[in-house]
């Protein structure tokens, strides 16, 4: 792990996610747990399902696919689904300062889609790459969601949180992933004709 990036920001990270209200209480089990938001959210990300443009050759595709449900278990239509990832050497876009040498475009492995009366979502990207947080903390790899619920029948809900790959082994001490192990992890989806694919429904705690 010496040749990943340091990130010292996250170090100064809350221990618990804190921008999201709207989920702390909520006792129902099958609500997808919030994570932190991260040093790295910017805003106005490109609409946009896939960010294979931003990918080096040889980049393996990695597939996300699923549906963001309400409380009930119906699909959410009108749900925006903000994500945003490290580079595969592990740097975000986006100009941050402590951020070592990153020459992608500005808004690299970040975009924003809408769901429709189906409540799907899907993403085509490539794995992102673990970094440091400290000399002696390593982030496994991970996507960072921002999901905001339109307001109108049900409450306006917003839920911040992270998604994580099975099979990293980092997961074993990510000081995040922990807390919520195993609900945030993707599941791989074997029978895909997609080499990578992966498979998360989200369900938010409306009203
Ligand atoms: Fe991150």
């Amino acid at each position: 792990m010496s040749d990943r990036p340091v990130h010292a920001a996250y170090a100064a990270c809350p221990p618990e996610p804190t921008v999201h209200t709207a989920h702390l209480g909520a006792t129902a089990a099958e609500f997808t747990p919030a994570d932190i938001l991260g040093p790295y959210w910017t805003p106005g990300s490109p609409a946009r399902t896939d960010f294979l443009a931003e990918a080096a050759l040889g980049d393996d595709a990695v597939h996300l696919s699923g549906t963001v449900r309400d409380r009930h278990g119906d699909p959410l239509a009108g749900v925006t689904v903000d994500v945003w990832q490290a580079d595969p050497a592990g740097f975000y876009s986006g100009g941050f300062p402590d951020q070592q040498g990153y020459v992608g475009p500005a808004l690299g492995f970040r975009g924003h889609q809408v769901t429709g009366a189906d409540g799907r979502y899907a993403l085509r990207t490539v794995r992102p790459g673990r970094y440091k947080i400290s000399d002696t903390q390593e982030r496994c790899a991970h996507l960072h969601f921002r999901l905001t619920a339109p307001a109108g029948t049900r409450a306006a809900v917003t839920l911040v949180t992270q998604l994580y790959f099975p099979d990293d082994p980092v997961n074993a001490v990510d000081p995040w992933e922990r807390k919520n192990d195993p609900k945030l992890l993707m599941t791989r989806l074997v029978d895909s004709d997609q080499p990578e694919a992966y498979a998360f429904d989200f369900v938010l705690r409306t009203a």
